[in-house]
């Protein structure tokens, strides 16, 4: 089975963004879900899917990415991470609540 990921998939319809973040799911059941929940836009859906991270990192809390080129660079154990793209930056995470419904 192909590995499996977290996506993010934002689209810009309208002038709404609408941002959708996925199960862990394969590159092509995450781009069917895009073309099943972005409407069409004249003959075409704009829409953009990001990977975030496996199911394991997601549940680790261990999510990083570069926000600028979307790499997983390096994070040191502050959060500090210096990105090949040139970006630097410090990664924090605050848990306000959880849904459980
Ligand atoms: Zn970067």
């Amino acid at each position: 089975m192909d590995k499996t990921h977290v996506y993010r998939i934002s689209s810009h319809i309208g002038g709404v963004i609408q941002t959708i973040r996925t199960n862990p799911v394969t590159w092509e059941q995450a781009e069917a879900i895009a073309i099943k929940h972005v409407p069409k836009l004249d003959e075409t859906r704009h829409y953009v899917i990001q990977e975030i991270c496996t199911a394991d990192e997601w549940e680790e809390g261990a999510v990083n990415f570069c926000p600028r080129c979307g790499s997983k660079p390096f994070v040191d154990r502050f959060g500090d991470f210096d990105c090949d793209c040139g970006a630097t930056g410090n990664i924090t995470m605050s848990l306000l609540s959880v849904d459980e419904s």
